[in-house]
């Protein structure tokens, strides 16, 4: 990461966004629409009993972080690419539309901005894609982030989507194994998963925001040190610092961000935010 780009007197120097159900709401159904090709996943190509599939889907999600996760630890063989291309090749990815409010309101953040999901690289760029934001995050850490085949060879070819230079860097410098977890699939809501990022990001967690719908992925990241924000939620939850109904509500709930702090306050404006409405 190019600490450079740090600003002397904000509260935060680095925002860090889960993107499923976070930068878009539950309400799309990509999310339930997920869990179906996994379950036809388990079925179709690890022929587990049909009756069984849905309880050990959600248990295996539960207690593994993701149902993937899960399915390796129990010793089930597959190809991850495979996997990936089949529960998120046929999701009705239609249903997200471009979202110019927070496409502004990212913009308009002077923090440095990272995505964070246990979701494959190309999942993470469709969605991006068809909000419609694009080039508004600085490096994005993904299931090949955190679970490459090998630590040389890395995906760099996907546009703007791509591990920074110094996230392959970190990655090369990193012995083998170091961020592996017990399960073999590093994800959230591992904590370890959680530092594993912090380290990659090279971000100072106790100046770090962290956005994410999930209960326990909040929980995690609190206990790793970072500032966190539930999203989706009107309460807050255990571990969460702040909570947001939807992400749209960010300015009126965080000023902070936005905000330079002590004796030269000052807030940064964006003339295209203040066109923003409210979700
Ligand atoms: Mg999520």
């Amino acid at each position: 990461m190019d600490t450079s780009r740090r600003i002397d007197g904000f509260k935060y120097d680095c925002l860090l966004f889960d993107m499923d159900d976070t930068l878009y709401p539950l309400s799309t159904g990509l999310n339930l629409a997920c869990r179906k090709n996994i379950e036809e996943y388990m079925l179709k190509h690890l022929h587990i009993e049909e009756s069984e599939v849905p309880n050990m889907c959600l248990d295996l999600y539960r207690e593994y972080g993701t149902t993937m996760a899960g399915l390796k630890a129990l010793g089930y063989e597959f190809d991850n690419d495979d996997f990936h291309t089949y529960v998120h090749g046929r999701l009705p990815y239609e249903k997200l539309k471009p979202d110019p409010v927070l496409r502004n309101l990212l913009i308009s953040m002077p923090q440095h901005k990272i995505i964070f999901t246990n979701a494959d690289q190309a999942h993470a760029q469709e969605v991006l894609n068809r909000l419609g934001l694009r080039g508004c995050f600085d490096d994005i850490i993904c299931f090949e982030t955190l679970n490459p085949p090998n630590y040389t060879d890395v995906p760099t070819h996907n546009h703007e989507l791509t591990w920074s230079n110094s996230f392959k860097e970190a990655c090369n410098k990193t012995e083998s194994g170091c961020f592996k977890s017990k399960t073999q699939i590093l994800c959230k809501p591992s904590v370890e998963a959680i530092e594993a990022a912090i380290q990659l990001a090279n971000v100072d967690p106790s100046k770090t925001l962290f956005f994410d719908d999930s209960a326990r992925n909040i929980a995690s990241g609190k206990a790793a040190g970072l500032h966190t924000v539930i999203v989706g939620h009107s309460d807050l939850v255990p571990g969460a610092d702040h909570a947001l109904n939807s992400i749209h509500n960010i300015k009126e709930a965080l000023p902070k961000i936005w905000e330079v702090e002590g004796d030269q306050q000052q807030t940064i404006k964006s003339p295209a935010v203040e066109t923003m409405v409210l979700a």
